[in-house]
């Protein structure tokens, strides 16, 4: 018998919806883009199969929250449980075409909610956070004075990938740091 899910898979490519790799069955869920408690159908207008670890997040949230968890990854999602340690290789353009090199200040300006935080807590040395709910409001403070997003959902976020990268150790409330 064909699942929902299945359906979903098959409809996707095999893939999950938000990081577009190949996504095993024993992987995937059912995402309803809608929440469930917040009315949302099990049609497959509402639905998609996405990786677990990236649904666990999501769960109920609303979809603006959502939303802005799928926008601040600036069309490079990756899964929580997806995140390889090393970074992705920058993409090959041939000189002949390349751009002029952006100024530094450039660089800064583009660099993104998760290197912030990593080159942030670098800079504290001794004085890190050592509980998961003072680095939760240190990554707070810091992303709100740059004016970038700053929801519960989004620290959440990036506390899950600084772990993934092996920079951040969380056991139960307490962080250690692995920054190098
Ligand atoms: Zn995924």
């Amino acid at each position: 018998m064909t699942t929902h899910l299945d359906r979903l898979l098959f409809a996707q490519g095999g893939q999950c919806f938000f990081c577009r790799k190949p996504l095993p069955k024993a992987e995937a869920s059912v995402e309803h883009l809608v929440a469930s408690a917040n009315g949302g159908t099990n049609d497959d207008g509402n639905c998609v199969a996405c990786c677990k670890a990236l649904n666990h997040l999501l769960a109920s949230k609303s979809i603006k929250d959502k939303m802005q968890i799928v926008l601040n990854q600036r069309g490079h999602i990756v899964c929580p449980d997806n995140v390889s340690p090393q970074p992705n290789p920058a993409p090959t353009v041939s000189p002949a075409t390349a751009a002029p090199k952006p100024t530094p200040a450039a660089v800064n300006g583009a660099s993104t909610a998760i290197d912030l935080v990593q080159s942030d807590l670098k800079k504290r040395g001794a004085s890190r956070p050592r509980k998961v709910s003072t680095l939760t409001s240190t990554i707070k403070a810091l992303l709100k004075q740059q004016q970038k997003p700053n929801s519960d959902a989004e620290v959440a976020n990036l506390i899950a990938e600084l772990q993934k990268r092996g920079k951040v150790i969380v056991s139960d409330t307490n962080v250690t740091y692995k920054l190098g």
